[in-house]
């Protein structure tokens, strides 16, 4: 089974990868996990990609459909979760035809809605949290950056709202809910 998690920054797409990780042998495909990797790493891509990020801007279309071709040629498992990909009409088609050359198909598309205020309280707290521990906050967790995510997640993302539901592979569910709520709204979804 291969679904999309998409909702925008800090709707909790990445904590409900995890569980469905655990409980359903999937795997994870976050691109702004391996774009992460590889800016701590320090490739070359790496150091193309950082002030992008950082400034809460979206990077090509070109190296993540790259950085997803690649995993794709790995290890299934238990199906894949596109975790922040896709995040562009582009993104949303390329998944189509890799999908197609690879002999998979997408069997939902799960779209987390939260409102603003909630999203930015949640990051903003996520940021004081990695500091209190000890660490340090991901540099595009600031307000300022923060406001540039959410234009790009309104502006260049959700549009693959409508065109997933086009589709037909559409559901909704509350991302306000409790972590373990929305846990099993998309047990629901996949059955
Ligand atoms: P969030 O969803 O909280 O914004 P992510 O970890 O998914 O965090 O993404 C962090 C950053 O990585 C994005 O703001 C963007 O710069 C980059 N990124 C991640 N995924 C993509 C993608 N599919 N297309 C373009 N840029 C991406």
């Amino acid at each position: 089974m291969n679904i999309i998690l998409l909702g925008p920054p800090g709707a909790g797409k990445g904590t409900q990868a995890g569980r469905l990780v655990e409980k359903r042998n999937m795997i994870q495909l976050s691109t702004g996990d391996m774009l992460r990797a590889a800016k701590t790493s320090g490739t070359e891509m790496g150091k193309k990609v950082a002030e992008v990020m950082d400034r809460g801007e979206l990077v090509t279309d070109e190296i993540v459909i790259g950085l997803i071709r690649e995993r794709l040629e790995g290890d299934k498992k238990g199906g894949f979760i596109f975790d922040g990909f896709p995040r562009t009409l582009a993104q949303a088609d390329a998944l189509a035809d890799l999908l197609d050359e690879f002999g998979e198909k997408l069997d939902a598309v799960i779209e987390m809605q939260v409102n603003d205020e909630v999203l930015v309280e949640r990051i903003l707290n996520r940021a004081k949290e990695a500091v209190a521990n000890g660490g340090t906050a991901r540099a595009d967790d600031n307000e300022e950056s923060l406001k540039v995510r959410l234009m790009a997640y309104y502006k260049q993302t959700s549009p693959l709202i409508g065109y997933y539901h086009a589709k037909g592979n559409l559901t909704s569910i509350d991302g306000l809910a409790s972590m373990d709520e929305v846990e099993a709204s998309i047990a629901s979804v996949l059955g």
